[in-house]
């Protein structure tokens, strides 16, 4: 296993020869099959949480199209339409810091139609629950919970204040506790340093997510972070996902938000094939994704299969 400074000197490797060495990894604990996930904002806007990355936030002043939670049947329409294109996971997400009363008990109602259906699992992503919260979606039918650590421990005070990196991580804990699966990641290109990078895999490695969903800040205008584009470039994107694979060899690495505007297709193949191995397909919260017709094209040329 490799140590935190290992990890950091990785980063002075050609990315050749670091890609090498993750898609080595990646063949020793993957097969060929990609994941498919998609996830519809069942709650826009209106968070009180002041994450500088986040256009949903009241803090901030992006331009969004907000709205107060969706009715269950246009959440389990979207979900039978994401199946259609492929998707077999389907996460419900919400803004806010944690839904409370009646919305609570629609999103659970969500949750049954959603696990319905067959041949699609269920996913949700609430932000800070409480653990009868937590036991409660369990039995309503979810089998995976997002909650991403988002940057490491000592940079996360320079993107949120209103809540800290101990309440992601002891979410994350409470959710494996009760048996739910765990997916984890974070955002690179926030102005976070190599060290942060390896720290977050390190905390990662700890926490042992099923899913490490990776994504590349998209700086939104109205955020603290407009403007962010150069923080990172396309080599160091790669070079990070390769580190990731190296640190976290049995976690599936999935591309998220970011991935079509801050890397070229050349560029998202070379990713795969150092080891992201699930995508998420169709839009991002208020940005717009790819087309799952595109990602299975690109898979095809790997000879990798989307399931
Ligand atoms: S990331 Fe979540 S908690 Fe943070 S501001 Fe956006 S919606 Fe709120």
């Amino acid at each position: 296993m490799y140590t935190k400074q290992e990890l950091l000197d990785l980063y002075d490797k050609p990315l050749k020869e670091l890609i090498e060495m993750s898609h080595k990894v990646t063949g020793e604990n993957f097969d060929n099959n990609v994941e498919a996930c998609s996830i519809i904002s069942a709650k826009t806007g209106a968070c009180n949480e002041n994450c500088k990355y986040c256009a949903q936030s009241k803090h901030n002043h992006a331009e969004i199209e907000a709205h107060p939670l969706l009715d269950v049947e246009t959440v389990k329409k979207a979900a039978l339409s994401a199946k259609e294109n492929g998707a077999t996971r389907f996460c419900i997400v919400t803004s806010g810091r944690v839904p409370t009363g009646k919305d609570f008990e629609k999103i659970l109602e969500m949750i049954r139609a959603v696990a319905a259906i067959p041949g699609l699992h269920c996913c949700a992503s609430l932000g800070l629950l409480s653990e009868d919260q937590i036991k409660q979606i369990k039995e309503a039918g979810v089998e995976r919970y997002n909650h991403n650590i988002n940057t490491s421990k000592n940079y996360h005070k320079n993107i949120c204040t209103t809540h800290n990196f101990e309440d992601r991580v002891n979410t994350v804990k409470m959710i494996e506790k009760h048996g739910i699966e765990a997916c984890c990641g974070v955002i690179i290109g926030m102005g976070e340093s190599r060290e942060d990078r390896v720290d977050m895999a390190m905390s990662l490695r700890e926490l042992n997510p099923k899913t490490v969903p990776i994504n590349f800040l998209n700086p939104i205008k109205g955020t603290p972070l407009e403007g962010y584009e150069d923080k990172i470039d396309e080599e160091e994107i790669l070079k990070t996902i390769c580190i990731f694979r190296l640190a976290l060899p049995h976690s599936m690495l999935r591309y998220a938000g970011g991935r079509t505007c801050r890397l070229s297709k050349e560029h998202q193949k070379l990713g795969i094939v150092a080891g992201i191995n699930s995508l998420l397909v169709g839009n991002y919260l208020t940005t717009t994704g790819s087309k799952s017709e595109e990602d299975k094209k690109m898979l095809e040329s790997l000879d990798m299969v989307m399931t």
